[in-house]
């Protein structure tokens, strides 16, 4: 019998709802449960695709080829098991399911509404990802805030499947409780009024799990419980903590993995030591003191740093994994490539970094700044690790400066360019001419295979990988040849020897350009072995 935990936020948002679920999901499966997580995003669109990174933050690709939201992401490195497309769901998603069916005569005839008919197919959805995954248990993350009207319809499936099986769900909610600082003091009251309307919609939190800066005390528990109708032991403490691999630790330490296997009736389960390793991975970070220094140049920080560290998420999470393996302490950086078409000069601040990163993106904006610190980056030797189009760009610089193709570029950027060394494939521009954007790139999970004594196979220590991609353009084999001749590396390709997929050079501390993205497949307890070879090239060079 599979269980269901749903996990909703009351008051604010952004207060880390998603690895709050997350959390919950690895305290459970220390006990010995198997566990999946599921997230649903009351938007319309369809995935996460098609929005800009400063709407939506990083566009987490599964290995069967979704585009998800980055909580997707969470899930997969806190439980380090791959989550499928089955597991993400949005309004647009579960509408079109619905419109198709009603197309396609599925409900024989009936008048098909909003409810009961969407709020059937979310929990079609929900059991489909517990099937798939075998669960015994499975945490179901509401997006949005409770008062909200986008996911009423999520919470009615929430309710109508409790009504189903009422010993099988449970309600968390985590909410918000501020401490204003003029009065100094933590306040309960708009939780109370967020439990309210939770209760409009049929729904009774069996727990609550309190953000705020502290801890909470037992006075406002006692409130809480009063008037939340929430038994005091099931109000749990959840303080801001250093890490969010501590939210897990704090979870258990508060007791909330016994509360969840109460409240569903599980049997007892001989536990596992999943939750040992990550705390001693957690206890290891702290203690860091030696520092490596990364640069990310990156363009997606329109509204502040914020912006763009929710952007590269995967990316910031793979270094400090790779770094916390050889015991650094990672310091990140933000670079902005705009600047350096601004100012050129400035260019040389990389020369200040232990490795750079020019991670994925699209558009022309920022390009030649991006391409000018490649160059940069390869005439100075330093650690380089160039992803998507990263990689993309890290061929034209080589082109147009070492093989003295002036003009390189890429069809993304100059759709007339002669000499476009980046291009569409066939198949890509008809789907461009019919508008067709959403997606339709390359996504998902391809093979690659590694040449003979090339860095990557050394690296990798294997001659096949699986690596997920996000992109609509590709290297051009018309250039293969004078790339190659001019001492380009093409170390990974498709199976078939069709597509480019890692390019390297030689005699370099560490040059290396994937088309795919290696963030993606990076765990806390397993890094990444481009990440750590780029990490470790980053300690080690000395400049
Ligand atoms: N814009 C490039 C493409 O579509 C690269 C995409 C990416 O970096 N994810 O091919």
């Amino acid at each position: 019998m599979t269980k269901y935990v749903f996990v909703v936020g009351g008051v604010m948002s952004s207060v880390g709802k998603g690895i709050a679920a997350a959390s919950c999901a690895k305290i459970l499966e220390s006990r010995g449960y198997n566990l999946t997580c599921v997230k649903i995003d009351p938007y319309i669109n369809v995935d996460a695709g098609t929005m800009n990174p400063t709407e939506h933050g990083e566009v987490f690709v599964t290995d069967d080829g979704d585009e998800t939201d980055q909580d997707i992401g969470n899930y997969e490195r806190f439980l380090n098991k791959n989550i499928l497309s089955s597991n993400y769901m949005t309004t647009g998603r579960v509408y079109s399911t619905v419109i198709n069916n009603e197309r396609n005569l599925k409900y024989k005839g009936k008048c098909v509404e909003v409810v009961p008919h969407i709020p059937v197919e979310v929990i079609r959805r929900i059991k489909e990802a517990g099937n798939k995954a075998d669960a015994d248990i499975v945490i179901i993350e509401i997006g949005g805030t409770i008062g909200e009207y986008q996911n009423l319809l999520f919470l009615e499936a929430a309710r109508m499947l409790k009504l189903e099986n009422p010993k099988d769900v449970a309600f968390i909610m985590v909410s918000y409780l501020p401490i204003p600082k003029m009065v100094g003091e933590m306040k309960t009251k708009p939780t109370q009024s967020a439990v309210r309307t939770l209760n409009t919609s049929g729904i009774q939190p069996d727990i609550l799990l309190c953000r705020a800066e502290t801890s909470i005390d037992e006075k406002r528990k006692e409130k809480l419980s009063t008037f939340c109708n929430v038994p005091k032991d099931r109000i749990i403490a959840a303080p801001d903590v250093a890490s969010i691999y501590d939210v897990a630790l704090n979870f258990e330490k508060e007791g909330l993995d016994e509360r969840i296997i109460e409240i569903l009736q599980l049997e007892k389960r001989e536990g596992n030591d999943q939750l040992k390793v990550w705390k001693k991975l957690s206890d290891k970070t702290k203690k860091l003191k030696e520092e490596v220094k990364i640069g990310i140049v990156g363009k997606y920080f329109k509204t502040g740093d914020y912006v763009l560290a929710d952007s590269y998420i995967s990316v910031i999470e793979a270094i400090k994994h790779a770094s916390w393996f050889y015991n650094k302490k990672p310091v990140i950086s933000w670079l902005s490539s705009d600047e350096y078409e601004k100012n050129p000069e400035k260019i040389e601040e990389l020369s200040l970094y232990d490795g750079i990163i020019v991670p994925g993106g699209f558009g022309n904006r920022g390009i030649e700044g991006k391409i000018k610190a490649i160059n940069y980056i390869r005439e100075n030797n330093i650690p380089f690790l160039g992803i998507c189009y990263g990689m993309q760009l890290a061929t034209i610089e080589y082109a147009r400066n070492v093989a003295g193709i002036k003009d390189a570029t890429s069809e993304e950027i100059d759709k007339k360019g002669d000499n476009l060394i980046i291009h569409t494939m066939a198949d890509q521009i008809e789907k461009i001419n019919k508008y067709n954007y959403g997606g339709t790139m390359r996504l998902g999970a391809y093979a690659c295979v590694l040449s003979n004594k090339s860095k990557v196979q050394k690296i990798y220590k294997d001659g096949e990988i699986s690596e997920r991609h996000r992109h609509r353009y590709e290297f051009n084999n018309k250039y293969r040849k004078v790339l190659e001749d001019s001492g380009l590396i093409i170390s990974g390709t498709s199976p078939d020897n069709k597509l480019v997929e890692i390019i390297e050079i030689p005699n370099h501390p560490h040059f290396i350009g994937c088309q795919f993205h290696p963030e993606f497949k990076s765990r806390p307890v397993k890094p990444h072995p481009l990440f750590k070879s780029f990490i470790k090239a980053s300690i080690d060079t000395k400049r």
